[in-house]
């Protein structure tokens, strides 16, 4: 027997819709292209988002079409997140810190046939525009008289265009399942890979970030969106805050410590998240001005901290210095991302501070929706006793399937477990902490580098025989890369001249902070680098450019 409920779809005009008439007035603050502030409201965005769908079907977008964003947080952005999934389309956010050539490539893989850009990008876009294979029309996110004159196919500025638009715009009544936005993720080796978000993963997880237990966002939050937008959705919060109403604060391109500092300060934050690098900019500002702050101003109450290990560190110094709770979340591109968070239980009730950082250091809990288990070498579910560790999978409703362009489930074992590369150990509480990585990759402020990539680099000198890449634990960017070279018998390189060849052919970040030069490296049985064994090898090692 079927229950008598209406089944109506979950849909992210839905959300929009919902703010705009219960929470019209509520701010949406933007820094927009050199420093310039807007406010907005939620009524507004809802306004321009319908505006803008109809404009953007004007110029040919039909539902299913990609359309891509290459921005910062503003409400520029946030207005294309709700204008395109709303109208059918999928929004696709491109990651501008990746190399060029990689931006060209998942605007091809995705087939985007619009590329929206903040102007920061201009030269970035007319370098690639020549290998866009799909790209038909460029959109800059300004005003008419701050649109520069570039060559670019179709190019329009945004503020033009949203002026066509009808306002009489309607949402359509979609498939819940119906995709809508997606993420490429280089977090595993070889080409980055498509995440295809929909409506009703979107909307479930933003019923995630709204729980108490979950992020607990709320109506009496102000939120400072200090992860960018390009990551992940933001973690999914520009839907949540549209969900329960909260002011947002979206902080454009600077997320130094000072400007961080003064827009919590300014517009009365209570709520941020950002990756742990953020946060340690964030405290030396602090720390470097502690005499002429007064540390009251601010009503921060909780932030988020995800991406990479929260450092026990930021977790002590929000409490202590302004009695702010540390969440900290654990998540992927591929689960939407919230996972796993860190709430308290009622036994953590009357422990001192210090046992209580114990607790937060750890990766949280499950969130109902996502099941997670370990997993040990022979494929068997190990206990949860807070000491053996395994592969962490994942499976629920918005953790994905399959990466766009592949069969539904591919991405699935037969149980319709998610393998995440992520290894961890889950205690008794079911609190979950993750140990290492089985994937190869390093993150450095909350972004990837290829350790895979940096190595095929490197043997491509004509001077090196072998080169392995592994992360080193970095005081301001969690990890960074340590490069370390076996060369070719009879020949004399040294690091700069490596340094010099590989930074031609990759972003100036990915670069390794240090070259080693050793006579032989470890390998398995079957000819594989060891990275364990050398990761072993290095423990201690400190980087040169480590300041700690
Ligand atoms: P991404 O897909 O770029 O969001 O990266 C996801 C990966 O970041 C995870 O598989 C983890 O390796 C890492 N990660 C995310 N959050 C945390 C956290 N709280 N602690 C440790 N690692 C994390």
């Amino acid at each position: 027997m079927l229950g008598l409920m209406q089944s109506k779809p979950l849909l992210i005009s839905g959300l929009i819709e919902h703010a705009a008439a219960n929470h019209g007035d509520v701010e949406v603050v933007s820094t927009l292209h050199g420093g310039e502030q807007r406010r907005s409201n939620w009524r507004t965005v809802h306004q321009r988002a319908r505006r803008l769908a109809s404009a953007l079907g004007g110029l040919g977008v039909a539902q299913g079409d990609r359309v891509a964003t290459l921005a910062w947080n503003t409400d520029r952005h946030l207005e294309l997140y709700y204008a395109v999934a709303g109208m059918g389309a999928v929004l696709h956010t491109v990651n501008p810190r990746l190399f060029p050539e990689q931006i060209a490539y998942i605007l091809n893989h995705a087939e985007d046939g619009i590329v929206c850009f903040d102007l920061d990008f201009a030269g970035l876009m007319t370098q690639i525009a020549p290998q866009l294979t799909t790209v038909k029309r460029f959109v800059a996110l300004c005003r008419p008289d701050q649109l520069p004159a570039l060559e670019l196919p179709g190019l329009c500025c945004y503020e033009d265009l949203l002026e066509q638009g009808d306002p009489g715009f309607q949402w359509p009544l979609l498939d819940e399942n119906t995709a809508s936005s997606m993420c490429y993720t280089s977090g595993t080796t070889g080409h980055p890979k498509g995440v295809l978000y929909s409506h009703r993963s979107t909307v479930l997880h933003s019923f995630t970030a709204c729980a108490t237990d979950g992020l607990g966002l709320n109506a009496r939050d102000a939120v400072l969106l200090a992860v960018p937008m390009f990551h992940v959705n933001a973690w999914g919060v520009p839907y949540a805050s549209a969900m329960c109403g909260a002011k947002l604060v979206l902080p454009g391109s600077n997320l130094s410590g000072d400007k961080l500092y003064a827009t919590m300060r300014d517009e009365g934050c209570t709520f941020s998240l950002g990756v742990p690098t953020v946060w340690l900019g964030f405290f030396q500002y602090i720390e470097q001005h502690r005499a002429s702050l007064d540390l009251s101003e601010l009503r921060l109450k909780r932030v988020v901290v995800g991406g990479s290990a929260a450092p026990r560190a930021i977790i002590e110094r929000f409490e202590q210095l302004l009695g702010v709770y540390v969440i900290q979340a654990w998540g992927m591109t591929e689960t939407s991302p919230l996972a796993t968070i860190g709430n308290l239980l009622p036994k953590h009730g009357g422990l001192p501070l210090d046992e209580r950082f114990d607790v937060q250091c750890r990766q949280g809990r499950p969130i109902y929706g996502v099941e997670v288990e370990i997993f040990g070498a022979e494929g068997q579910a190990l206990p949860h006793d807070g000491q053996q560790m395994g592969e962490l999978r994942v499976r629920g409703p918005w953790v994905l399937s399959a990466y766009y362009g592949s069969a539904a489930g591919s991405a699935l074992d037969a149980q319709g477990w998610f393998s995440t590369g992520d290894v961890a150990l889950i205690d008794p509480d079911g609190y979950v902490q993750i140990t290492d990585r089985s994937k190869d990759v390093i993150k450095s402020g909350g972004e990837w580098i290829s350790s895979i990539d940096l190595e095929n680099l490197a043997v491509g000198h004509p001077k090196v025989r072998e080169a392995a890449v592994i992360g080193l634990p970095h005081s301001k960017w969690q990890e960074r890369p340590l490069l370390i070279v076996v060369p070719k018998s009879g020949e004399q390189v040294d690091a700069t001249e490596l340094l010099e060849f590989m930074k031609e052919r990759v972003a100036r970040w990915w670069l390794p902070d240090e070259v080693v030069f050793v006579d032989e490296l470890p390998h398995t049985a079957t000819g594989k680098l060891l990275k364990t064994k050398l990761r072993e090898q290095f423990r201690g090692y400190r980087l040169v450019t480590d300041p700690a």
